[in-house]
């Protein structure tokens, strides 16, 4: 049998078929980690909470990136602020940065001439974008990009999942029952791509009385430890209904946002992390 081309196994013989190819081929450049962060369901906060996990990895001295794959819904340049125009370079775009911590963002949103005209495209046109996105963008050193996927399990979510090298995918849920249901099949996704699932957040867990600062179920009873058993990943997080929040989202100041637990979110993502990188070297 003669050597793989792919992976020089004397013993593989699969030639363009090699199961080692796409990762062997593909370059992660300066990028130590690239994370996914998805929810099956639109509108459970998953933009939000995508920013709120890059803000709190930035305050540990960090370098983070928001690839915004959310191309017909894009929120991340608004919710951070993000408002510097794109620079071209012989080597690719260079993504603007948000303006405390520097947050390097690409989102279909920075090319458009009118932010609020919607992108009409069908499935390959937007899959190429969004390869575009890592080819042509000049991300430099991060620590972790993270990939605000597109909701659902359609052909979009699927081009991302399967053309970057997924370290981990971070789900994000909301109480209502209907949320947890599409949150499953994202997970199913994430399990059939061979993406390690790094957990749970569960958005608009819960509000807090203003007056006597008690926690009130707002849509009903936590479903997330359901998921986390079903799935065998921990809960990163519950983050409740925050006016505050939303003025901030609306604002372009998700930076200012301050939660107790937020430094608790990006500990947590970590060491999923670590001990997902540990499993998959088993
Ligand atoms: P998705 O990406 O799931 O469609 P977004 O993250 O874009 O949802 O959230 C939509 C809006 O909901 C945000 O702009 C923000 O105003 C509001 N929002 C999200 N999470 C919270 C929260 N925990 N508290 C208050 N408002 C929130």
């Amino acid at each position: 049998m003669s050597e793989c081309q792919s992976c020089s196994s004397s013993s593989c013989g699969e030639g363009d078929a090699c199961p080692n190819q796409a990762e062997k081929a593909f370059d992660k450049r300066g990028v130590r980690s690239f994370i996914a962060v998805g929810s099956g369901k639109g509108g459970v906060g998953k933009s939000t909470t995508t920013a709120l996990l890059a803000v709190a990895l930035a305050r540990r001295g960090l370098q983070v990136g928001i690839l915004d794959a959310d191309v017909t819904g894009p929120s991340i340049p608004k919710l951070l602020g993000v408002r510097d125009p794109l620079v071209g370079t012989t080597g690719g775009m260079l993504p603007p940065a948000s303006p405390q911590l520097g947050i390097r963002v690409m989102s279909v949103n920075l090319l458009l001439d009118d932010p609020a005209k919607p992108v009409v495209w069908r499935g390959p046109l937007i899959a190429n974008l969004l390869k575009q996105f890592w080819d042509e963008v000049e991300w430099g050193n991060l620590d972790y990009l993270l990939i605000d996927l597109p909701p659902g399990t359609a052909d979009a979510p699927l081009t991302v999942m399967q053309s970057l090298p997924l370290d981990g995918m971070v789900l994000v849920t909301s109480p209502q029952g209907l949320a947890e249901l599409i949150v499953e099949k994202a997970c199913h996704m994430a399990e059939m791509l061979d993406v390690p699932l790094l957990g749970v957040v569960e958005n608009m867990s819960f509000v807090r009385c203003p007056a006597c600062g008690q926690s009130l179920d707002l849509f009903g009873p936590s479903h997330a430890a359901k998921l986390t058993e079903r799935f065998g990943m921990p809960l990163l997080g519950r983050f409740p209904v925050d006016p505050a929040l939303a003025l901030l989202c609306d604002a372009g100041r998700v930076e200012e946002y301050e939660d107790k637990d937020l430094d608790e979110l990006a500990s947590a993502l970590e060491t999923s992390l670590k001990e997902a990188s540990v499993k998959g070297a088993d």
